[in-house]
């Protein structure tokens, strides 16, 4: 007997087609006939995870101490160390008890939060193009979501000027994430100000996600939300350490902000799971306190691939700018090309993997992401596929 006459819940019905299931098909077929892919579609970071923190791991997993269930709000000296690390990188205060909370890695955090404050029917304003959970997130918890549309035109930053009253009236929440995936956008110090005096005149749970953090190039630093005054008040800001350290299956993130937002994802947490394994929190600790050394190897890193991908894809046709920070560059379609369709293209033609504009909102279409997530030998032969198999920017 199946049991495909039971419908799933609404609020999985209600949730956008996953634009990656042809894609997905395709790359699965590709392997098959053992074509040699090259993946640029996620935002896995393809480097090992730092020595030390496996180190610290290892010794911790001898630790029968850590064995059995962790506590709810994630170990104190884990929380101690996010709060310290705060306090070094952005001079911001922070009390470990009730203004930081580990995370099953941040898209988990930012999901149940939605679940945590959005009721049916709550609006919540969420940019497109966006990280999917900003707008998965909220869809799942039955809210409403009012897209702010970004455009190149202003810098893919969010018009605020440009939300009519009676939506900002009316909105209990907004997603927000500078440096942006997927568009590699940075927001100046101004803009910070705006969005905390914006959510604060209407009253809005200000969302920001800072996975990109330390991602940052040519000595760009990125502006915490928390850095901001008065932004305690109405925000929390979302942290993970799957980017910067290369521990995206080991899935620890963090969020830290105003304590009330705080305790209310903690109850709902609390009914959900039971944190994060303790000897992993332990290794996350290491993590946070690594030398500056060993970020500057990973900012070099990327900002290596960046230039030289630009600088091919130029070659190309594509003038793509410089990015400050994060793993990406946001490249147009050739004109008059859909993001999916191209895509699809590109990875029929070269086997190279890139991700259709369209996934993070339908802002996104004319668009597709390539991460820069390979050695520059395996970008230099995707751009030599690109030019034997005639794509190119017109
Ligand atoms: C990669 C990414 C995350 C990270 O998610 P984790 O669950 O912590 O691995 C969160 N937000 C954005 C915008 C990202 O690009």
């Amino acid at each position: 007997m199946t049991l495909n006459w039971i419908a799933p819940a609404e609020r999985i019905q209600k949730l956008p087609p996953y634009v990656f299931a042809r894609l997905d098909e395709l790359k699965a077929k590709a392997r098959e006939q053992g074509l040699d892919l090259i993946d640029l579609g996620m935002g896995n970071p393809d480097g090992a995870t730092p020595q030390p923190v496996v180190e610290a791991a290892i010794k911790a997993l001898q630790n029968p101490a850590n064995h059995g269930y962790p506590p709810f709000e994630g170990t104190a000296s884990f929380r101690r160390a996010i709060t310290n690390w705060y306090r070094r990188r952005y001079e911001v205060d922070l009390d470990p008890d009730s203004e930081a909370l580990p995370l099953l890695g941040s898209k988990e955090g930012l999901t149940h939060l939605a679940l945590a404050y959005i009721n049916p029917g709550d609006l919540v304003l969420v940019p497109s193009p966006a990280y999917p959970a900003h707008f998965r997130g909220p869809v799942i918890a039955g809210g409403k979501v009012h897209s702010l549309i970004l455009t190149p035109e202003n810098d893919w930053l969010i018009d605020l000027a440009a939300i009519p009253d009676a939506v900002a009236e009316q909105a209990k929440m907004l997603y927000f994430n500078y440096p942006s995936n997927p568009t590699a956008a940075t927001a100046p110090r101004e803009f910070f100000t705006e969005i905390v005096a914006f959510a604060r005149k209407y009253e809005i749970l200000l969302v920001h996600d800072l996975c990109y953090a330390e991602l940052a190039f040519d000595g760009y630093q990125p502006t915490s939300l928390l850095e901001i005054k008065g932004a305690k008040d109405i925000g929390v800001e979302f942290h993970t350490m799957s980017k910067t350290y290369n521990m995206a299956g080991w899935r620890v993130g963090f969020v830290v902000g105003n304590r009330h937002v705080i305790q209310g994802l903690r109850t709902l947490k609390t009914n959900l799971d039971y944190g994060i394994f303790a000897a992993l929190q332990t290794a996350a600790e290491t993590a946070l306190q690594l030398p500056d050394v060993y970020l500057k190897e990973v900012q070099e890193r990327y900002r290596n691939r960046r230039d030289f991908l630009i600088q091919g894809l130029g070659k190309l046709g594509w003038n793509v700018d410089k990015t400050k920070a994060t793993m990406y560059l946001w490249v147009k379609c050739p004109v008059g090309r859909g993001s999916t369709d191209f895509a699809l293209d590109v990875l029929q033609k070269t086997g190279v993997v890139v991700t259709p504009g369209n996934a993070f909102g339908v802002a996104g279409e004319g668009y597709v992401r390539i991460s820069l997530i390979a050695e520059c030998d395996r970008l230099g032969e995707a751009l030599h596929r690109f030019e034997q198999a005639g794509i190119h920017y017109c």
